[in-house]
């Protein structure tokens, strides 16, 4: 066991643990790896700046021929996680090298191919971009998302760096069709960039309000009374049965408190039963922003919620 600052040089040891033929490339390795790094006193910033943290982190070992396809279809990962959270609100920034500096390594040659291959994918997606010298790491030029939160700050999520330079100072190769060595060219990639970062970022974005298939507490169970009880805990039996992430609140408060609670709790919905509802086998469902939605029978209210998990449906989307 040891503490990494990065996950790069222990998954270039494993590519480099066996010999690699073309016919193997490319070789993709993904980790959720817990990396460390000393940052600052003053800089530590809840959730977003830590000392310990997990990034989702891969590298791709390509052939020079793979490097656009590889790069394009990592794009659209990002683009896709970014979507599917509901931060849609993101530019695309290009970091270059910052000319005449020595921080970083490689060849000019290698840096100008890497560099003109992002701009010339970014261009093809036709997404737009800006173009920041001095962003680059300091093995290659990378696509940073910078998504804007609800509350309008910017932050750096997902990446994706081309990297022609750590496969050279590893002597990394690989077997070509040609039946001789070539070297292979790296891609790192971090959709979420740190995952505890991200969580801080995405409950602010929420303000806690998860939509439905992200909320840690689905659907809460609310007997209006004791006489209710039995049978709110069999609609609870039944709701997790289905895959929800739901409990039953059979609190001794008055109902109109305890629907105030779950609110408070941001929990998506409330179904709220009493005799009549235990009579007819079904239950009231409340939204937690738009209120009362009526009676519908347990399974209707199922197969609604299971569509809105299924399709990832976002608050106002
Ligand atoms: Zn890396």
């Amino acid at each position: 066991y040891l503490l990494k600052p990065m996950n790069c040089p222990h998954h270039i040891q494993i590519f480099k643990a066996v010999q690699r033929s073309y016919r193997d490339l490319p070789v993709r390795l993904a980790e959720f790896g817990t990396v460390y790094r000393y940052e600052q006193t003053g800089e530590l910033s809840g959730m977003t700046r830590v000392r310990g943290f997990t990034q989702d982190d891969a590298h791709l070992f390509v052939t020079p021929e793979q490097v656009e396809d590889e790069l394009r279809a990592n794009i659209e990962l990002v683009r896709f996680v970014l979507k599917t959270l509901g931060l849609g609100d993101y530019r695309v920034r290009i970091g270059l090298r910052a000319k005449g500096s020595d921080k970083y390594v490689g060849s000019d040659d290698d840096w100008n191919a890497a560099e003109a291959a992002l701009l010339r994918i970014v261009k093809a997606l036709d997404m737009p971009h800006t173009a920041e010298e001095g962003e680059a790491a300091f093995y290659g030029p990378k696509i940073d998302f910078v998504v804007r939160d609800c509350i309008g700050r910017e932050w750096q999520l997902g990446t994706v760096q081309l990297d022609y330079n750590l496969p050279r100072r590893f002597d990394l190769e690989y077997i070509g069709a040609d039946n001789k060595t070539h070297r292979p060219v790296m891609i790192h990639r971090a959709p979420f960039g740190s995952m505890e970062r991200f969580m801080g970022i995405l409950i602010e974005h929420f303000a806690g309000a998860f939509p439905t298939w992200l909320a840690p507490e689905q659907v809460r169970v609310l007997p209006v009374s004791e006489k209710a009880a039995e049978y709110a805990k069999g609609v609870e039996a039944r709701l997790r049965a289905a895959g929800l992430r739901v409990t039953a609140d059979l609190g001794s408060d008055k109902i109109g408190a305890r629907i105030r609670t779950a609110t408070l709790d941001k929990v998506p919905y409330m179904v709220v039963v009493g005799e009549k509802e235990a009579q007819s086998g079904g239950v009231a469902v409340r939204d937690r922003v738009t209120g009362d939605l009526g009676t519908m029978p347990v399974d209707d209210f199922i197969a609604r919620m299971a569509s809105e998990v299924r399709d990832r449906r976002l608050p106002n989307g």
